[in-house]
């Protein structure tokens, strides 16, 4: 088992954050393997190759980038191109021909790493939308064994995914793979739909997909997580700690939970607006509920991100100037990351759950707020209706990010929502995150992927 993604987990260090495990899980299960990627580090000119460690019977194999790849690959290309298209914001895009080249060059130099640690009965799985063109890296250096591909974050519609200058030449880099995943149906349809529109790809009758001179098979696979390990943590020491340090902070005030990246595509000026905007039409809310918004910057070398922290920064001002009162703070928000632990007793403890990105791949918060939850009292979760998680948590009240009159709505309704509707919604959206779980996920994907070389290429 051959795992690439971009960041790896620290060899020796405990895996944390759904995906680490996810890999961790997966490698171990099948007696070790290979998980490669990005070692973290940049240096100045020459890169030094593979750094290798073993933990258990997992190899970490490392490649460090140039700081000049870095920049090209990574903060260019990868963040300032692909995950703005991806998430629907092409007015946000940086096309820049040398940032892609570097992007280009990164992914052939790490296919060709890869390729060396393969051997003939091996699978392999690549992951996210830093490595889109490794596989077909892989395929040109010899790799003719069963490879995967799993997108974390949304495919776009095709109308959107051309404003990529390369579009071409991703979509054709993808098809070198026998398996592509999605998160969701959404997703898949749009990459579907471009192959069938632009791609001339022909779809067979057995579910395959014959396109750009490869045969391969598209599948969602909602990425999720364990729900147990957040009920531990929501239920433990450090967890209920957190709960009771805020519970004595707002005191008998109803508890509205934002955590986020600090990241555009979160939709957190909305979600601002729209708290300010419940405050203006009810009154009598006022004084009674607080907001709290965790919002750790990331990536705040990007001028974008710099822009939305003063927005944030502007608008919580502006509704706490306007709304507050000597003993009340309508909005607090803490431009800073806490220990899951502290965020599962944080979750527990609130009314109302507000995740409303304005487009997400997933959004495993949403998940894990539902998993945190105490079956007696829940709490209720507002969810973007264009977050991926939508698809599977019926249990939401699902808002328009963009309609801020709605957003305002939902979030009075969450308040006001009845104990016995709050449990029967919980229930549904509980049953469902245990179901579909990470562990599912990892292997119903690796399921499909190790049946590929029975198929009849
Ligand atoms: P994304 O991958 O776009 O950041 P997700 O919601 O899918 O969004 O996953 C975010 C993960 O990071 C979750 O596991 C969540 O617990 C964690 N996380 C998000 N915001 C914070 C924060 N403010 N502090 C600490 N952890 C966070």
């Amino acid at each position: 088992m051959i795992i690439a993604s971009n960041r790896t987990a620290s060899p020796g260090e405990p895996k944390v954050g759904g995906l680490a495990v996810a890999i961790w899980e997966a490698l171990r299960e099948r007696g070790g393997g290979v998980w490669f990627g990005w070692s973290g580090e940049t240096l100045e000119r020459e890169t030094r190759g593979v750094r290798l460690f073993a933990e258990d019977n997992v190899d970490f194999a490392l490649a460090d980038l140039t700081e000049a790849e870095y920049e090209g690959y990574y903060l260019g290309y990868a963040n300032r191109a692909l995950w703005p298209v991806f998430h629907y914001r092409v007015d946000l895009a940086h096309f820049d021909d040398h940032e892609f080249a570097m992007y280009e060059e990164v992914n052939r130099r790490f296919g060709r790493l890869l390729a060396q640690f393969t051997r003939t009965d091996d699978t392999v799985w690549i992951h996210d939308y830093h490595f889109l063109l490794m596989g077909q890296e892989m395929r040109q250096s010899g790799w003719e064994g069963p490879m995967g591909f799993f997108l974390h974050i949304p495919f776009p519609a095709p109308e959107i995914f051309t404003s990529l200058p390369q579009h071409n030449r991703i979509a054709r880099a993808l098809c070198a793979f026998d398996l592509i995943g999605f998160q969701t149906d959404r997703d898949r349809a749009n990459f579907e739909r471009y192959l069938r529109e632009i791609g001339r790809a022909t779809f067979l009758d057995d579910g395959r997909i014959r396109a750009f001179d490869h045969v391969f098979r598209t599948k969602a696979y909602p990425i999720g997580i364990d729900a147990d390990e957040i009920l531990g943590l929501a239920e433990g020491e450090e967890g209920t700690a957190a709960a009771s340090r805020l519970g004595r902070i707002i005191d008998q005030r109803a508890l509205v939970l934002g955590v986020d990246r600090m990241d555009y595509s979160k939709g957190l000026p909305n979600r601002m607006e729209a708290f300010g905007r419940m405050l203006d039409d009810h009154e009598h809310t006022r004084g009674r509920v607080s907001f709290l918004q965790i919002a750790p910057p990331s990536r705040s070398d990007v001028d974008a991100y710099q822009d939305l922290r003063a927005e944030l920064d502007q608008l919580s001002g502006r509704i706490n100037g306007d709304y507050g009162d000597l003993d009340w703070v309508p909005i607090r928000y803490l431009a800073r990351g806490y220990p899951r632990e502290m965020l599962a007793g944080l979750y527990r403890l609130s009314r109302v759950g507000l995740v409303t990105p304005l487009y997400d791949g997933m959004n495993l918060v949403a998940k894990e707020f539902v998993a945190a939850q105490n079956p007696e009292d829940p709490g209720v979760l507002v969810l973007s209706e264009f977050a991926g998680a939508a698809e599977q948590l019926d249990g939401a009240i699902l808002v328009n990010p963009h309609d801020i009159s709605a957003t305002a709505d939902a979030i009075y309704q969450g308040i006001n929502m009845p104990l016995d509707e709050r449990i029967e919604r919980w229930k549904s959206m509980d049953s469902g995150v245990r179901d579909r779980s990470i562990a599912w996920w990892r292997k119903s994907f690796l399921e499909d992927l190790e049946k590929i070389p029975e198929e009849v290429k």
